[in-house]
């Protein structure tokens, strides 16, 4: 189901600009956090009268298949849709949460359990929305992040109506919406025209096309020095900065080709580099380099002017990479 379709079902019954985004707030806020108001007096006869089979479709989007804390403070929750396909959203320390936008995913990133599958589905505007309102109705969220699983450029006009409907209705700040990419060329054409403008988060991964190429078989050509002038050029339009996302994985982007191919591409840079040493799986033969050494790459890019974080991807200890949960609930890993 898409947004798009909830209004129109609205509009048929007679719903204002008014009602429509009373009701969409409502949905994405949950009452708690809308004003209160009297539905005999307020809306229409024909509304009134179609809501509760629309709330209940819904409410039944998305069901709660298992939750999964980590002693980081995040909350892995798997996800059942409609058809049975599952999901995964984290709820994150500091109430953010990161949800899913595709089942699957086609980009095929060697290092990640989502991108073994291929992609299965595209999950709808209002599926993606409805992660939001029930992680709300575990905790509060004030902060969306697209990167979760599936590739946000490959289901783009579903996620960018999801992300006007955040920024409006949703209560999120825009800033506070990150569209997190490999990186497309319909995503720098698109995200700059949206009323709601999120913030951009790219993955990088290695500054050596060649090996990036590798590394993420089948994301759009684009070198890194066109990602990096896109990204620029975005973060200087919207005057938020970019983050660029680098999976450290031990022996492959750690060495001092990269270190100095970052300080060529980075430095001086309207961006902050997130260095997220891998989270090993079992079933994939890729390592993380010791805390020691990442936080050495770390501080010395700082100290070369590359404004750099070393982060931990959330919830290490319950299954931690993308996909896993699902993975492991549709037998697809080993061990
Ligand atoms: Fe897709 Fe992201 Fe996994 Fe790459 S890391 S395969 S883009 S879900």
């Amino acid at each position: 189901m898409h947004i798009a379709q909830i209004r129109e079902r609205l509009r048929q019954a007679g719903a204002a600009p008014v009602h429509e985004r009373h009701l969409l707030q409502l949905w994405a806020q949950g009452p708690a956090r809308t004003r209160q108001r009297d539905p005999e007096n307020f809306l229409p006869r024909p509304l009134r009268e179609i809501l509760p089979q629309l709330q209940a479709e819904l409410a039944e989007l998305l069901t709660l298949r298992s939750a999964h804390g980590s002693e980081d403070g995040s909350e892995r929750l798997l996800l059942a849709l409609r058809d049975g396909q599952m999901i995964e959203s984290v709820l994150l320390p500091r109430e953010g949460l990161c949800v899913s936008t595709q089942v699957g995913c086609a980009v095929g990133c060697v290092f990640c359990m989502t991108g073994r599958g291929g992609l299965i589905r595209q999950l709808g505007s209002a599926e993606i929305v409805a992660q939001l309102v029930l992680a709300r109705q575990r905790r509060s969220v004030n902060k969306v992040v697209f990167m979760g699983m599936g590739e946000p450029a490959h289901n783009l006009d579903a996620v960018l109506e999801a992300i006007e409907l955040l920024g409006s209705s949703g209560g999120i700040n825009h800033k506070k919406l990150v569209f997190s990419t490999v990186g497309d060329p319909r995503v720098f054409e698109r995200l700059p025209q949206g009323r709601v403008k999120p913030a951009l988060a790219l993955s990088l991964h290695s500054t050596d096309a060649a090996l990036r190429a590798q590394l993420l078989p089948r994301a759009p050509r684009m070198t890194p020095e066109e990602l990096v002038a896109c990204g620029e050029d975005y973060a200087q339009r919207t005057a938020y900065p970019i983050q660029y996302q680098w999976t450290l994985l031990e022996g492959i982007n750690d060495g001092e080709a990269e270190f100095e191919g970052l300080v060529r591409l980075l430095k001086g840079r309207y961006a902050v580099l997130n260095l997220i040493p891998y989270n090993a799986i079992d079933a994939l033969p890729y390592q993380r380099p010791s805390w020691e050494r990442a936080r050495a790459m770390a501080r010395a890019l700082h100290e070369r002017g590359v404004l750099t974080k070393l982060r931990q991807s959330a919830g290490q200890d319950v299954d931690g990479g993308c996909g896993q949960l699902r993975a492991r609930a549709a037998g697809l890993k080993k061990g």
